[in-house]
C-alpha cells in the first residue's frame, strides 16, 4: 500500500495538469495519492475524474501558505468542505493578492535591467483561477533564455533575500489550522523543518498549533535531514500528533519523484477518520 500525501499540478506551480498528475501517480505505482495544491482547491474535480479512470485512490486537499513574522510556513489540509466560505474566502485573498505581488515582482526585476513584462509570466499559467507564484516568474525567465531552470531563477533572483523579492498576503498558521478544522479537514504540517520554514517553524509553535487541532507532521520530506526527521518524530510522539511522508511532486518543476516518500496505511486511515468535510475517494 503505497500513499504519498502531497502532489501538485498545474493549478497551482505544478507542471501537469491535475489529471496527468493522477496517470503519473498511477503509473509510479501508488495505490493513494493526495492533490495539494498551493491555495487552491481548482484541480479537484479534474483529478478526481482521472484518479476514478486510472483506479487511484484520491485525497482531495490543498497546501495553504501562511506566513509568521514574515517567515512563510506551509500547512497541509485534507479532505476540507469546498463549500466552506470562511476558508475560500481565505484563499481567494491570498490568491488575489499574489497576483499584485507577481506584478511588483515584475517591475522590480524590470527596473534592474532584467528584462521580462508580466504577460511573458501570464503565458506560463495554464489556468484563468491557477494560483500563480514565483514559479511561474521563474518558467518565464527560462523561456526569455534568461535561466537555465527554475532552481537557477530561485538561487539567482526569486529567494526570499533577493532585492526581487515581495511577499504576498497569507494567513497566520494558527488560523489556518483553525479554518481546515472548521472546514471539517484534517491539517498537517508540511515540512516544517525545510530550510524556507526553520526559523520560524520551532517545537513551541508547532504545541501551540496542535492545541488548535493541528493533526499532524510531514516528518518524511526531501528537505528533511536525517536528524530533522528524528527531532520532528520526538515532537510529534510528545504532542500525540500524526506522522505523514510524502514526495512534494511538482512534475518537471522540481526533481521530487512520486513515491519517494510514503505515509503508513494506518496513518492514513486516522486522517480519513478525523475527516468530516469531504468524502475520500477510493480507488
Ligand atoms: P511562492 O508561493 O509564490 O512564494 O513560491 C514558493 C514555491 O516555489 C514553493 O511552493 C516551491 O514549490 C517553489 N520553489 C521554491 N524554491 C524553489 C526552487 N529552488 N526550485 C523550484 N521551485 C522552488
Ligand atoms: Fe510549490
Ligand atoms: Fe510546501
Ligand atoms: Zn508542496
Amino acid at each position: 500500500m503505497l500513499i504519498d500525501l502531497h502532489t501538485h499540478s498545474s493549478v497551482s506551480d505544478g507542471t501537469e495538469t491535475p489529471a496527468e498528475v493522477m496517470v503519473q501517480a498511477a503509473r509510479a505505482g501508488l495505490d493513494v495519492v493526495a492533490l495539494t495544491d498551493h491555495d487552491t482547491v481548482l484541480g479537484w474535480d479534474e483529478a478526481a475524474d482521472a484518479a476514478v479512470e486510472v483506479g487511484i485512490g484520491l485525497v482531495r486537499g490543498l497546501e495553504i501558505s501562511c506566513s509568521l513574522a514574515g517567515r512563510s510556513v506551509h500547512l497541509l489540509g485534507y479532505l476540507i468542505s469546498p463549500d466552506d466560505d470562511d476558508l475560500m474566502q481565505e484563499l481567494a485573498e491570498a490568491r488575489e493578492s499574489r497576483l499584485t505581488r507577481i506584478d511588483r515582482m515584475v517591475e522590480l526585476l524590470a527596473e534592474d535591467g532584467i528584462p521580462i513584462t508580466i504577460d511573458q509570466v501570464r503565458a506560463e499559467v495554464a489556468d484563468p483561477g491557477t494560483t500563480v507564484g514565483r514559479p511561474h516568474l521563474a518558467d518565464a525567465l527560462v523561456t526569455a533564455g534568461l535561466v537555465r531552470d527554475r532552481a537557477e531563477a530561485f538561487s539567482r533572483y526569486l529567494h526570499t533575500e533577493s532585492p526581487y523579492y515581495v511577499q504576498h498576503y497569507s494567513p497566520d498558521p494558527l488560523r489556518a489550522v483553525e479554518l481546515v478544522v472548521a472546514a471539517g479537514g484534517v491539517a498537517v504540517l508540511a515540512h516544517p523543518y525545510s530550510r524556507r520554514q526553520h526559523e520560524a517553524v520551532t517545537p513551541d509553535l508547532i504545541a501551540d498549533l496542535a492545541a488548535v487541532g493541528l493533526a499532524g507532521i510531514e516528518v518524511d520530506h526531501r528537505d528533511h535531514t536525517v536528524s530533522d526527521r528524528a527531532a520532528l518524530r520526538g515532537v510529534a510522539t510528545e504532542l500525540g500528533l500524526l506522522v505523514t511522508g510524502s514526495s512534494d511532486y511538482h512534475g518537471d518543476g522540481k526533481p521530487n519523484r512520486l513515491g519517494e516518500y510514503v505515509t503508513e496505511p494506518a496513518v492514513f486511515e486516522a486522517i480519513v477518520a478525523r475527516a468530516s468535510g469531504s468524502a475520500y475517494l477510493p480507488a
